[in-house]
C-alpha cells in the first residue's frame, strides 16, 4: 500500500489503523492471509470518512464483524478491511409498551453479550441465537437463524450508514429478509438495530437458552475451528443430509475435513490453510452435483486473493 494512502488512513482514524495485519485471528476459521489495512473506526463520522476515502480511491473494501461466516484466502485481502470498534457496542432497553419491550443494540455487540443482557433483563424472543458466535451487525446482514427462528423476525428498526455517508432509519416494513439474507441498500452498513422482545423472567429466558444450547451442542462439532454451516440448505433437503448421503463425512483435503458430526461443517485443528477448505468446498459441490443434481450454494463469504505461487 502506498505511503500516502497509509498516512491518509492514519489521519482519518487516528490510532485505529493497522497495516499488513493478519486476518486469521479475526475469523472463527482462523485462516487466511493479511489485510493491506485494517481500520477499526470508533464513531459514525470516522467510519464514514474512511469509507468515503476508500471508495473515492476505488480501493477494495470489506466489512468484517466477528468473522464467523467469513473465509479469507491465503493471499489475504488487498485493500481495506473495516471492523466496527467499541463505539458501536451500546446495548440498552429503550422503552416498553405493555409486555413489548424495545431493545437497542449496536452493530458490534456480540450475540453472546446480547443473549446475556436479555437473560438478565428477562426479555424473551431471541434465545434461539444463543451459541451463534457473531455480532448483531453480522447476524442481521446474514439474517442468522436457528431452530425455526430468524433474527429479522424480531427486528423493529435498523439504522444504516448508506453509500452517501448518511445515516438512514429503516422500519421493519422497509426491510425485506429471506433465508440467510437481508436486503440492505447497496453499500450500506448496519450501525445499530432495535428489536421488540417480550417481557418474561430471567429464569424462563435462561431455561430456553439452556434448551437451545443443549440442542446445538448435540449436533455441532466442538473443539475445532469452523465457520458454521458452509452451504445454504437447498429447498428440498438440508445440505448436511445430502453431503452425508454422498458419503463425504470425514473426507479431507490437506488438514481440513468434513465434520463427522455435522456434514455441513468443514473443520480443522489450526493446521489447515484456506486453500484446503476451498478445494474441499469444490469437491463437496461436485460430488453432490454428480450424485443428486443439486447445486450447493456456499453460505460463507469467501474473500481475498490466493497466495502467489512461489517463483521457481
Ligand atoms: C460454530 C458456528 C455456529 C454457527 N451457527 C449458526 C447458526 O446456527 N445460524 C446461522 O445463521 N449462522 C450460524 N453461524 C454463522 C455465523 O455465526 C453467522 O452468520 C453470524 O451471524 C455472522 O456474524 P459475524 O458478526 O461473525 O459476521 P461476519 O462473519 O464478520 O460477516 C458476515 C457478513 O455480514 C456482513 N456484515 C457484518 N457486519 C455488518 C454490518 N454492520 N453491516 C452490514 N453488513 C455487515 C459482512 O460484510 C459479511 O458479508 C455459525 C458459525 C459458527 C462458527
Amino acid at each position: 500500500m502506498e505511503q500516502e494512502i497509509k498516512m491518509r488512513l492514519d489521519q482519518l482514524a487516528p490510532g485505529h489503523v493497522k497495516f499488513d495485519e493478519p486476518l486469521a485471528h479475526l475469523t472463527t476459521f482462523g485462516l487466511g492471509g493479511p489485510a493491506d489495512a485494517l481500520v477499526e473506526p470508533d464513531s459514525i463520522s470516522e467510519l464514514s470518512e474512511v469509507l468515503r476515502f476508500a471508495r473515492n480511491r476505488r480501493m477494495p473494501l470489506f466489512l468484517l464483524a466477528a468473522g464467523s461466516n467469513v473465509l479469507f484466502r491465503d493471499g489475504g485481502f488487498p485493500g481495506v478491511v473495516v471492523k466496527l470498534g467499541p463505539g458501536f457496542s451500546k446495548l440498552d432497553v429503550l422503552g416498553s409498551d405493555g409486555d413489548r419491550v424495545t431493545v437497542e443494540a449496536g452493530a458490534a455487540v456480540s450475540i453472546g453479550s446480547l443473549i446475556k443482557f436479555l437473560q438478565k433483563e428477562g426479555l424473551s424472543g431471541l434465545e434461539f441465537l444463543a451459541g451463534i458466535p457473531g455480532t448483531v451487525g453480522g447476524a442481521l446482514a446474514m439474517n442468522a437463524g436457528a431452530f425455526g427462528g430468524e433474527i429479522s423476525d424480531l427486528l423493529h428498526v435498523l439504522h444504516v450508514l448508506d453509500a452517501d455517508g448518511q445515516v438512514k432509519k429503516l422500519s421493519q416494513s422497509q426491510i425485506s429478509a429471506s433465508y440467510r439474507h437481508l436486503d440492505l441498500p447497496d453499500g450500506s452498513i448496519i450501525v445499530k438495530a432495535m428489536f421488540i422482545l417480550t417481557r418474561s423472567t430471567t429464569g424462563q429466558v435462561k431455561e430456553k437458552i439452556r434448551g437451545y444450547l443443549g440442542r446445538r451442542w448435540t449436533v455441532q462439532p466442538t473443539g475445532v475451528k469452523s465457520a458454521g454451516s458452509i452451504f445454504k440448505n437447498p429447498s428440498l433437503e438440508p445440505a448436511g443430509k445430502l453431503i452425508d448421503q454422498a458419503g463425504l463425512k470425514g473426507r479431507s483435503i490437506g488438514r481440513a475435513w468434513v465434520s463427522e458430526k455435522h456434514a455441513n461443517f468443514i473443520v480443522h485443528r489450526g493446521e489447515a490453510c484456506a486453500g484446503d477448505v476451498i478445494q474441499l468446498i469444490d469437491l463437496v459441490q461436485s460430488e453432490v452435483r454428480k450424485k443428486f443434481g443439486v447445486e450447493l450454494e456456499p453460505e460463507i463469504i469467501i474473500e481475498g486473493v490466493d497466495r502467489e505461487a512461489d517463483p521457481k
